[in-house]
């Protein structure tokens, strides 16, 4: 295995942590079972790290109940709580290196990135949270009559975390921190092609002197370590981020067992919409690192690319250009820009759908390829002459339209069907461009989605950015920039990609109860 930049040790030494973590102790899962992860640069295995199913998970959570319910966490002092979360980002601050390194071997992420990105972020994040947790406080109530009240936010419980792989140690802190900070206990299920940054972060925060059983971490399996965290009677509630499809089941899960509060975070398809008056170099810049960063694995890539006619064809040129000179390989070189997909699964799921958008009529520019000799490198990817399917004529009967609300009947898009690669969430390097002429026409193109993650917008034009960005049905608008993300900055979904907020201090809501006290002002009426 090769060790660019990665100091001294070898890679394989900076495993460190491959039990589960319960009670605040690293223990084998019940049944012995052991799953692999893999280096995505040569589909290699790594490590085998312990694998969690019903069993574990049910030690977890009754950790995490015992320590809930009558632990020192939720009943220290908020102050207390948010000195011990920032002892906490110190000491991931202190292995922030190490921790970087664990990401790039698990999840085949940029060395570079995270380091100068995903881990500063989640240092980031955990302390506004510690900053956070001696602010959260009710609110005194002018109640009619003889009455007087006031609601206090309390923690909501035992929380299960679910996350995906494409950012691991960025999750376990969008997650983690405002659940502390609320008072909760929790168990965290990483997603199982990267297990391996969570279970250094539990050991770090038994070392900032977090209590036992307030973090707990189960690796395992969505089927089962997943499904029972979601369907267990005694967690409060599910913090969830990953596929629709997922959100779905965890959600049904929620319904069928306890009505266990759920929030999710899903899938994306988001439109980056480039106007006529952009610099064109600019635009091209931003649209690449809209598309292609992380590999493409990010929820709000922005991979639906608008361009307005007066300079699609310079923007089709310069971006193919653009995509030619993105640097694929190993992320352990610095100079690379993207490196491998997370798995084998991820990679033929991506190369599938490039064949398909060539079935499908659309135009390959440049990439649609495989690279290198192992592992799973896929060439940044470009489309153009990506189209609405007129499937209103041909697939629909005529006479729908005529019984259809007329504000439904005219907006034609809403009943059309785009080409598959520009409807579905593809999660790799693959970026459509399609060509629009006026504001409505896109801003109705961009709705036709069943996702509602983001936006990007690129005019230097006040009056178009303002009105794309209250007509475009997304969590997030970025205007002229793209990943601007901040802790104090809510981040979420409309319809299909989920709902609840992660970041700023909605996501403290999501882990609070609101109680209502009421007392008579003068006497007890009884
Ligand atoms: P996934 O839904 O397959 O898995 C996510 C997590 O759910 C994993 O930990 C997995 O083990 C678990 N899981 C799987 N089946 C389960 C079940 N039946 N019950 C409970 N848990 C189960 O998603 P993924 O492939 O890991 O991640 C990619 C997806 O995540 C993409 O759709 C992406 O857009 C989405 N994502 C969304 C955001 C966001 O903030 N909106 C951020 C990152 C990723």
């Amino acid at each position: 295995m090769e060790n660019h930049g990665a100091g001294s040790l070898k890679l394989e030494d900076q495993i460190k942590f491959t039990k589960l973590f319960i009670n605040g102790e690293f223990v084998d899962s019940v049944s012995g079972k052991t799953f692999k992860t893999y280096d995505p640069r040569t589909g290699e295995a790594i490590a085998d790290v312990a694998e969690g199913d019903a069993a574990d998970v049910d030690l977890a959570v009754k950790a995490a109940r015992e320590a809930f319910d009558h632990g020192r966490w939720p009943r220290i002092t908020a102050h207390e709580r948010g000195r011990l979360m920032n002892k906490f980002a110190d000491l991931v601050e202190q292995h922030a290196d190490e921790l970087a390194v664990l990401d790039s071997l698990d999840a085949g992420k940029l060395l570079s990135s995270g380091k100068a990105i995903d881990l500063p972020h989640c240092i980031h994040i955990l302390r506004y949270y510690a900053g956070a947790a001696d602010k959260i406080h009710g609110e005194t109530l002018k109640l009619g009559g003889e009455y007087q009240g006031y609601t206090l936010l309390e923690p909501i419980g035992v929380v299960g975390h679910i996350i995906p792989w494409n950012f691991p140690s960025t999750m376990f802190f969008l997650k983690v921190s405002p659940a502390l900070a609320a008072g909760c206990t929790m168990v965290i299920k990483p997603a199982e092609q990267t297990p391996l940054s969570a279970l250094y972060y539990a050991h770090l925060a038994k070392q900032a002197g977090i209590p036992d059983g307030v973090i707990n971490v189960v690796n395992g399996f969505g089927a089962t370590a997943g499904a029972t965290l979601s369907s267990h009677m005694n967690v409060d509630k599910i913090s969830f981020t990953g596929s629709t499809e997922t959100g779905r089941k965890v959600m049904e899960a929620a319904a069928k067992s306890n009505l266990k509060t759920v929030s999710l975070e899903l899938g994306g398809k988001s439109p980056l919409i480039i106007f006529d008056d952009a610099d064109v170099d600019m635009a091209v810049a931003l649209a690449r690192v809209a598309t292609f960063f992380n590999k493409a694995e990010i929820c709000v890539a922005g991979s639906r690319v608008y361009v307005q006619e007066g300079i699609y064809d310079e923007f089709v040129e310069k971006a193919a250009e653009a995509a030619k000179s993105w640097k694929t390989g190993d992320p352990f070189d610095p100079t690379v820009q993207q490196g491998p997909q997370i798995d084998k699964s991820q990679f033929e799921k991506v190369l599938r759908y490039v064949e398909l958008g060539k079935q499908e009529g659309a135009t390959l520019v440049t990439g649609g390829k495989a690279c290198g000799e192992k592992g799973f490198y896929i060439e940044p990817t470009i489309f153009t002459d990506v189209k609405v399917k007129p499937c209103m004529a041909t697939q629909r009967p005529t006479f729908m339209y005529l019984f259809l609300p007329s504000t439904l009947a005219s907006d034609a898009f809403h009943l059309q069907e785009d080409m598959k690669i520009f409807q579905d969430e593809i999660f790799g390097p693959v970026m459509s461009l399609m060509k629009f002429k006026t504001i409505e026409e896109v801003i109705d193109k961009a709705n036709s989605t069943k996702y509602g993650l983001a936006a990007g917008v690129v005019t230097k034009d006040l009056n178009i950015a303002n009105r794309i960005s209250r007509s475009v049905r997304a969590g997030t608008i970025w205007i002229n920039c793209y990943f601007a993300f901040d802790p104090g900055c809510p981040f979420g979904g409309f319809k299909m990609s989920g709902f609840g907020r992660d970041l700023g201090m909605h996501a403290v809501e999501k882990y609070m109860q609101v109680k209502s006290v009421v007392t008579p002002l003068y006497s007890s009426p009884w």
